[in-house]
This record gives C-alpha cells, sequence and structure tokens, in this order.
C-alpha cells in the first residue's frame, strides 16, 4: 500500500469518526434526518476506507503479475539466446552451411580427405 493510499485510508476513517459525532449530537439534539444522513455518510467513508484498502491489493496484485510474466519472457528469452549461441558454437564453415551440414568446404579442417588408393 502506497503512502498516499495510506493516508487516504486514514483520512477516510478520521472523517467517519467526524460525521459519527455529529450524527450522534444531531440526534441528541432532535435533528434525526441530519442523524441519519450523517450516520450514511459515515458508513460511506468506512466503505471508502476499506474500498482503498481493496483497490491497493489489486494493484499490488497486478504489479506482482507483470512482474512474473516479465521474467518469464526473459527467461524465455535467455534460452532462445543459448540456444542459438550453441547452434553457432557447433558451425562448421560456409559450406557447411549452405548445405544444412553436409557438406564442408574444401579447406575446412573437418573435411575427410578421399582416399585415392581404393
Ligand atoms: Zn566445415
Amino acid at each position: 500500500m502506497t503512502r498516499t493510499a495510506y493516508a487516504l485510508s486514514y483520512a477516510y476513517l478520521l472523517v467517519s469518526l467526524l460525521t459519527l459525532d455529529c450524527a450522534v449530537t444531531s440526534a441528541r439534539n432532535s435533528a434525526p434526518l441530519y442523524a441519519a444522513g450523517l450516520a450514511t455518510a459515515t458508513l460511506l467513508f468506512v466503505v471508502a476506507a476499506v474500498r482503498e484498502h481493496m483497490a491497493a491489493d489489486e494493484r499490488r496484485a497486478e504489479a506482482v503479475r507483470v512482474e512474473r510474466a516479465a521474467r518469464l519472457r526473459a527467461m524465455a528469452d535467455g534460452r532462445e539466446m543459448r540456444r542459438a549461441a550453441d547452434t553457432l558454437a557447433h558451425a562448421c564453415c560456409e559450406r557447411w552451411w549452405t548445405s544444412c551440414g553436409t557438406q564442408h568446404a574444401s579447406t575446412c579442417t573437418h573435411t575427410t580427405r578421399k582416399d585415392i588408393s581404393r
């Protein structure tokens, strides 16, 4: 929960206490409509404070989900990079590349010399 969310939540609770006091005072001074209205306002401020907590929890859960997805994406990118590096590490000469690994260039060290005595 952010500092702003805490401050807003506590402000809602403080205002709800003030409106509750006003509701009680109105009820004691024979103003039932004001008392009912202020009591309703008190409940609404409490609901607002609770919703602020719930919204903060949802924002935190969403941030965790986004961070987890980014890490999974980075891990997948890392696997692709390692696979490409392995492929390049086992690469041979240009002729080997263009022939899909079936032939080597004449200057390649992997070229097997044909025995001409046979
Ligand atoms: Zn080769």
